[in-house]
């Protein structure tokens, strides 16, 4: 799959200059079009799908959106690992909540490498889990309980927000 380039508010595409900000899987680029994050500039035709070359945010970039730049990382809580994750269970992708209907979706925070094997406490190593599927996979990895991540966790100091809705950066912006 090609990749697309992410260009800030601001792209000009007769002369093609723009503010590029990193690229992203086509996959992405359609979730960032649908959320309004940002529209399409440029298109290709790829297996008889019309799919999105470049991209366009629909709100300017700017240093006050980057969250935690040039900090190691940024206000690391339990919390903001929920927040962080939308209070969705990494596992079974139901809603965890702190009030939760039933006590199997209570919120909780699983270490993907346990702690009990050298597992750290760091944003990469946790994500949002409901009760049931943290007692499930107990002491042990993904791979050994045969529960693969439904997305991977990142450390909000490589994101940054637009609109409202945080995007995952494989590059630091320069803020
Ligand atoms: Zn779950």
């Amino acid at each position: 799959m090609p990749q697309v380039r992410v260009y800030n508010l601001g792209y000009d595409p007769d002369t093609g200059i723009g503010e590029l900000l990193h690229t992203t899987t086509v996959r992405h680029a359609f979730g960032m079009i649908r959320r309004e994050v940002a529209i399409p500039v440029e298109l290709t035709m790829l297996d008889e799908r019309i799919v999105p070359t470049a991209l366009e945010l629909t709100r300017e970039l700017s240093g006050a959106w980057v969250e935690g730049a040039g900090r190691r990382s940024v206000g690391f809580s339990f919390r903001a690992v929920h927040e962080r994750d939308h209070w969705t269970c990494a596992y079974c992708g139901r809603s965890v909540s702190r009030t939760p209907a039933c006590e199997a979706l209570l919120a909780t925070v699983d270490h993907i490498q346990p702690v009990s094997r050298g597992g750290m406490s760091s944003w990469t190593n946790l994500v949002s889990a409901c009760k049931e599927c943290n007692n499930r996979k107990a002491d042990r990895t993904p791979v050994e309980a045969g529960m693969p991540l439904r997305f991977e966790p990142y450390d909000p100091a490589l994101s940054y927000r637009v609109g409202g809705h945080v995007e995952d950066l494989p590059i630091l912006v320069s803020a």
